[in-house]
């Protein structure tokens, strides 16, 4: 062969392999949900000791909202309970007509057959959800928090006790009109928030903003110190009805 036909080659090969890996990153998760088995999830243990049997991934994007991470959620990083899935979606689709500019990230959930979930302490049986909190620029602009890998994505935010990160401020609003929605949704799906691990400082910021009057009354809030600072992110753990 003429090596120079291949050296013309080599570059229309080395730019079709990167298409075709930004492809998968864009839509493998997308590919691998159309091909999840209809079978309905189960749940088997608690979030700390547990599995999940045909567990669901969640959409890589919606109107309002985005998963943390393309690779995370092609790797399956995002699954869930359907149960859970379906709260998680109808409750967005809710904030989207409460409040049409928030914008949403969601953080880690689970594998599809759920089990160990490094370096996750819970997140087992499909029941435990990651939001990353909905953030505004000092001008009061919405935007998204930025989770990549060198933030470990996104989990080495760190906020300080006033809500505060570089030019991001927590949208308290936004937070809690996202917990309600996820609570009544889930009691369109048979769930119930077993609890919401956010930072306690933090909690009383969301309590005493406009959105967040009464909430803790609403929604049951961790007391306790959790063993990871919770302040880029809600944790919200689901447990089914009766
Ligand atoms: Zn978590």
């Amino acid at each position: 062969m003429d090596p120079t036909s291949l050296r013309f080659r080599w570059p229309w090969a080395a730019g079709l392999v990167v298409l075709a890996l930004v492809g998968l990153l864009r839509y493998g998760n997308t590919l691998a949900i159309a091909l999840e088995s209809p079978q309905p999830s189960r749940s088997i243990g608690t979030p700390a000791e547990g599995d999940l049997q045909h567990g669901k991934r969640l959409p890589s994007r919606g109107s309002n909202f985005r998963a943390y991470s393309d690779l995370g959620a092609l790797i399956g990083r995002n699954a869930v309970h359907h149960r859970v899935r379906d709260t998680v979606l109808e409750a967005y689709a809710q904030v989207a007509r409460e409040m049409p500019e928030a914008k949403f990230v969601y953080g880690e959930t689970g594998w599809p057959g759920g089990g160990s979930f490094k370096p996750h302490r819970t997140h087992e049986n499909g029941m435990a959800v990651d939001f990353f909190v909905p953030v505004r620029d000092l001008r009061g602009h919405v935007q998204r928090l930025p989770t990549h890998a060198f933030n470990r994505y996104g989990y080495d935010l760190e906020f300080n006790a006033d809500g505060r990160l570089h030019d991001f401020r927590i949208d308290y609003d936004a937070m809690a009109a996202h917990l309600r929605a996820l609570q009544q949704a889930g009691k369109r799906n048979g769930l119930d928030i077993r609890v919401v691990i956010f930072d306690k400082p933090l909690q009383q910021a969301l309590f005493a903003s406009r959105g967040g009057a009464g909430l803790q009354h609403q929604v049951p809030f961790s007391r306790g110190k959790p063993w990871v600072r919770h302040d880029e992110h809600y944790h919200v753990v689901f447990v089914e009805r009766g």
